[in-house]
């Protein structure tokens, strides 16, 4: 569940927000002052900060501020006065939106979903780097040359994986053993064509629940191995 943290000493505004959130199916805590809203802040792992600028002890601006020297969680400040927007942003604080008193509850909710999303985007576009072949239960990373089953990591040799690999990325495409052969061992090999059963046999063990009706690399009789998509 995404975690929001509400810094807001005036409790009323406080609970309202922590309801509308709550219903959209948010985790909420509340800090109702500065101090603590920046400790908590700071140590928490949270998805959201919304800040009110006017708060005993700390302020909203420097929790914002701090916040930014290590997190870039989004942040949406919240205030009474229009002139604290035009402050918002000529000192260059680093929140990605702000809300005026009285605000619409509705419409607060809309910004919060609006910086989560892009945030998601942000960060996914970092780590989804990774390129990825799934096919129902296995996952191929190959950035990383991990193999998982059902979300369980199964431990590959090179050649192995290279084989597993080469095949999954080539489905419903028949293979005989010496075209593998060639494919994964090429001109380095000093073996014959039967390593490529021992690793057909090897890959189906850590693959297939039952390796004697495997689901994913098949046996055509005579002919070679296709890989079932
Ligand atoms: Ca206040």
């Amino acid at each position: 569940m995404r975690k929001i943290l509400i810094v807001e000493d005036e409790s009323s505004i406080a609970e309202l927000e922590k309801d509308y959130l709550e219903l959209a199916g948010f985790e909420v805590a509340i800090e109702n002052n500065g101090t603590a809203g920046l400790a908590r802040a700071l140590s928490g792992d949270f998805d959201l900060f919304i800040l009110d600028v006017m708060l005993p002890g700390v302020d909203g601006f420097e929790i914002c501020r701090r916040i930014r020297e290590s997190k870039n969680t989004p942040i949406i400040m919240v205030s009474a006065k229009k002139d604290d927007i035009d402050k918002i942003r000529g000192l260059g604080l680093g929140a990605d939106d702000y809300v005026t008193k009285p605000f619409n509850s509705g419409e607060l909710m809309a910004r919060v979903k609006a910086h989560l999303s892009r945030y998601d985007r942000l960060v996914g576009e970092g780590a989804s780097k990774n390129e990825i072949i799934e096919i129902r239960g296995l996952r191929i990373d190959k950035t990383a040359r991990r193999v998982y089953i059902d979300g369980e990591e199964k431990p590959f040799t090179t050649k192995e994986f290279d084989l597993l690999t080469f095949l999954a990325e080539n489905p419903n495409h028949v293979y005989t053993k010496e075209e593998l052969f060639r494919e994964i061992w090429g001109m380095e090999a000093f073996g014959d064509i039967a390593t490529v059963t021992v690793h057909i046999k090897k890959i189906r063990e850590k693959i297939e629940e039952d390796s004697s009706n495997p689901q994913y690399i098949e046996t055509i009789w005579g002919v070679g191995y296709r890989f079932k998509v």
